[in-house]
């Protein structure tokens, strides 16, 4: 995506956030954002997470009629509970579905805060990811050597290196991955931002109304009831994330997304001590030999059959002081609460990588639900099996740093009837089948 294509738009936000004063700028998101309700749209979008969020933003800049339901609030579920991270190692020489997803997302995250305005706590950070063994290091210098020579901004760096620039890690391991084309922002305030550009730009978003049925109507188009209130469109755009499947089961369409739930903990609020997001090796490591997927399971979850099979670790200090780390990825159905002892193993392994961490208690903890396809892959595209049903979803554990460009791929699709060939590796036809 380049700046010149994105600065037409640029101005006219601009005019209109003039226009709003510093609303445009708040984190604060009001019930219904567009002046008039409508119950009648071209488009409907379910579902106002980073992926929802962000296709109502790109459709209702191209224009288009566009409704938002939420059952919740923005950023009510994933979106607003994730770590923050973002990014990824660039656009590489020959750029994939991955690519567009991630230094894609990269530049909208820079146009919604640098450009339009938002406080979204957006930073280019880098990450730093721990090597632990030397047989890590060995395998990741073949892969950095690897992914440098096709293109992609990474490097391999000792612990003396690591620790310039950041003092606090643990300066004991053989070394660590730098990727400084990744970052991080503040899930709830971004997500909410993308919802507040989409009202800007002329789209209806409301929060409060859960769907519970969908119709086909025989004259093309679809009708969809929430507990109050009957709407219509033409055009459908699932954007349920974990609950793709039980949304999908309304429509007698079988979408495999698995619910995984996600852990987090923070530390009370200390002056800035970690500047980069943080990971560790260990899980890519491990996942590189056997990601552990089956017929019903999705690769790269730390938990198979109720068992703990690998450790996982990513983290990052928030503007607000709080040290939050997670990694636990655990297929549990749709139950939400925290383990308290897989908060402890994850605490101690991201004390391995920045010491100080083993003497902060935990000041909270929280949990989410990510929406992981079987295949590991994203779902984001067109449905044949139903007129007018398009799908951005399966973003797994990255959802929120990838969720921008996917909205804005599937908003394309949308809006130009044209499939972005990078798309080919998300379409949905490959794995939604009838119910
Ligand atoms: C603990 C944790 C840490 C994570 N860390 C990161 C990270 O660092 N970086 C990263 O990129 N990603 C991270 N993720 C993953 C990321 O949060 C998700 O991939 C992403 O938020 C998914 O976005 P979404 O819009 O698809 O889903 P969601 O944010 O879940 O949004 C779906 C929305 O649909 C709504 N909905 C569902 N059913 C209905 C209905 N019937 N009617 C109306 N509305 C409905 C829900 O209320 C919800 O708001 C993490 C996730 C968790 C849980």
């Amino acid at each position: 995506m380049s700046d010149k294509k994105s600065k037409p738009n640029i101005i006219n936000r601009r005019r209109v956030i003039t226009g709003l004063g510093t609303l445009a700028a708040t984190s604060l998101l009001p019930q219904r954002l567009a002046a008039q309700a409508s119950n009648e749209a071209d488009i409907l979008i379910i579902g106002g997470g980073m992926a929802g969020a962000s296709t109502a933003f790109h459709l209702a800049e191209q224009g288009r009629d566009v409704v938002l339901l939420e059952r919740g609030e923005i950023a009510s579920e994933a979106s607003g509970q994730n770590m923050g991270g973002l990014g990824g190692s660039g656009w590489g020489n020959n750029p994939n579905l991955l690519s567009y997803l991630t230094a894609g997302s990269v530049e909208i995250f820079k146009r919604m805060q640098i450009d339009m305005g938002y406080d979204m706590e957006f930073r280019l950070s880098g990450t730093l990811t721990a090597i632990h063994t030397e047989e890590q290091y060995e395998y990741y210098q073949d892969d950095v050597a690897a992914q440098k020579a096709g293109g992609y901004e990474i490097d391999l760096l000792s612990s003396r290196e690591a620790r310039a620039i950041e003092p606090e890690l643990n300066g004991e391991l053989p070394g660590f991955m730098y990727r400084p084309q990744r970052g991080q922002a503040d899930p709830v305030k971004t997500t909410r931002a993308f919802a507040h550009a989409a009202g800007v730009a002329g789209a209806t978003i409301t929060t409060g109304q859960n769907v519970v049925s969908i119709t086909p109507l025989s004259a093309g188009g679809y009708s969809v009831r929430t507990e109050s209130t009957e709407y219509r469109c033409q055009t459908l755009v699932l954007a349920t994330g974990a609950w793709c499947g039980p949304v999908g089961e309304m429509l007698g369409l079988k979408i495999p997304i698995i619910p995984i739930r996600g852990q987090m903990w923070a530390t009370a609020s200390l002056p800035t001590r970690v500047l980069h997001t943080i990971g560790s090796t260990v899980s890519s490591f491990a996942w590189s030999r056997d990601n552990g997927a089956d017929a019903v399971t999705p690769p790269n979850l730390t938990h198979k059959n109720g068992r703990r099979t690998v450790r996982h670790l990513y983290g990052r200090q928030r503007k607000n002081g709080e040290i939050i780390f997670g990694g636990d990825r655990e297929s549990l159905g749709y139950i939400t609460t925290p383990d308290p002892a897989g908060i402890e193993v994850n605490r101690s392994h991201a004390a391995e990588v920045i010491p100080l961490l083993a003497s902060l208690p935990i000041a909270r903890t929280w949990a989410g639900l990510m929406p992981f396809s079987v295949d590991g892959s994203p779902i984001i595209g067109k449905i044949p099996l139903r007129d007018n049903l398009f799908i951005v979803s399966g973003l797994a554990s990255s959802g929120f740093g990838r969720g921008p460009m996917a909205g804005k791929l599937a908003a394309d699709y949308i809006h130009t009837g044209n499939m972005n060939p990078v798309m080919a590796e998300s379409d949905p036809a490959r794995c939604v089948t009838e119910a």
